[in-house]
C-alpha cells in the first residue's frame, strides 16, 4: 500500500503518500502503542465521522495518552484527506501511535503521532459473499477478558489475535473466522459484529470484551425501527445450531451474510437481506436517521 500517489494527513500537514514514513523505533512498531478507526465515506460524506473521531481518541486514552487534536479537528482533516485525494467512496484509516522518542517499555515522554488516509475499498469480503454467505472458521484463539487488555479501545495490539485468527482461517479456505471469548461465549468474526435470527428475532452478543461497533448499533437501531426485536444476551456455541441467518457487521464488513461457521449452517435469508439495504440506504442518506 506504500507505492502509490495520493496525499496522507500526517501531524497536521498533507503530504506525498510515498512519504508517509515513521522511523524503525516508533514506539507503537514495538510495543502496539496505537489505535486506529475505519470508516467509510459514500458520495463524499464520511457515515458517523464524528462518532469514529471521538472513539479514536477514546481508544487512546484506555491506552493512556491524549491525541493533540480535537475530535472536530480530526473530522476536519478527514474531509480535507477525501478532497485532496479526490474520493467520493473510500475507506478511511487514522491512527494514532507513539513515536520515537523514547525507546522501552514507557514511552511517557515519546510523541503521539496522528495520520489519516484514505483509499477506494469495494466489498470487504468481495461480491460473492454477499449472495452467497460468508465461510467462517471457528479461531483456536479466544477474545481476551477485559481485565487482560482495555478490549473496548480499537488498539492495534488487540488485532494481533485477529491477524492470527484469519490468517489461519484463509490457510484452509475459509473467508474469515468467527471468535469465542476468553468464556467460550461467542464473540464475533476478526473485523466485524455478529448478528444471529430465529423465528423473526434477532440476538447479538453483548459487547462486554469486544467493540461495540458503530455499524452493529446503527443495524440494531435499523431493525428495531422495522419493530423487529433484538436480544443482546450471551450466545454459547450450543444455540448456534438453533439460527437460521447470521450475518457480520462492520464500518468496512458493511452488513454481509454468513452461510457457514465451523460444523453450523445458515440459510442467506431475507431478513439479513432487507437489514443490509436498510444500511446502505442509510449510508447512502437514501432514507433518515431518524
Ligand atoms: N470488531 C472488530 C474486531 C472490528 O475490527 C470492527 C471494525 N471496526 C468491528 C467489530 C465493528 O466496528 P464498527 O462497526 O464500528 O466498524
Amino acid at each position: 500500500y506504500d507505492d502509490r500517489d495520493g496525499w496522507i494527513w500526517l501531524d497536521g500537514e498533507l503530504i506525498p503518500w510515498r512519504e508517509a514514513n515513521v522511523h524503525v523505533l516508533t514506539h507503537a512498531l514495538h510495543y502496539a502503542s496505537s489505535v486506529f478507526e475505519g470508516q467509510r465515506a459514500y458520495g463524499g460524506e464520511v457515515f458517523k465521522l464524528s462518532e469514529h473521531s471521538a472513539r479514536l481518541k477514546r481508544s487512546a486514552e484506555l491506552l493512556g495518552f491524549e491525541i493533540p487534536y480535537s475530535v472536530e479537528e480530526i473530522d476536519s482533516a478527514c474531509r480535507l484527506v477525501l478532497e485532496k485525494n479526490g474520493l467520493e467512496d473510500a475507506y478511511m484509516r487514522p491512527l494514532a501511535w507513539r513515536g520515537s522518542e523514547q525507546m522501552g517499555v514507557s514511552a511517557q515522554n515519546a510523541k503521539i503521532h496522528l495520520a489519516i488516509s484514505a483509499w477506494y475499498w469495494g466489498a470487504y469480503f468481495g461480491e460473492d459473499a454477499i449472495r452467497k454467505g460468508l465461510r467462517l472458521d471457528i479461531s483456536k484463539w479466544r477474545r481476551p477478558a477485559p481485565y487482560t487488555a482495555p478490549t473496548e479501545s480499537k488498539a492495534a495490539g488487540l488485532y494481533m489475535i485477529c491477524t492470527l485468527a484469519r490468517h489461519e482461517a484463509q490457510a484452509k479456505g475459509f473467508d474469515d473466522a468467527l471468535m469465542f471469548d476468553w468464556r467460550g461465549q461467542v464473540a464475533e468474526a476478526t473485523g466485524a459484529n455478529a448478528f444471529f435470527i430465529r423465528d423473526g428475532k434477532i440476538y447479538t452478543p453483548t459487547p462486554d470484551c469486544f467493540l461495540n461497533g458503530i455499524t452493529r448499533q446503527t443495524v440494531i437501531e435499523l431493525a428495531r425501527k422495522r419493530g423487529i426485536e433484538v436480544i443482546e444476551k450471551a450466545i454459547w456455541p450450543e444455540e448456534l445450531e438453533s439460527f437460521e441467518e447470521f450475518f457480520l457487521t462492520g464500518s468496512a464488513a458493511e452488513v454481509t451474510p454468513v452461510s457457514e461457521a465451523g460444523p453450523w449452517r445458515f440459510t442467506v435469508g431475507e431478513m439479513s437481506m432487507q437489514l443490509r439495504r436498510d444500511y446502505l440506504d442509510l449510508v447512502n442518506r437514501r432514507i433518515s436517521n431518524h
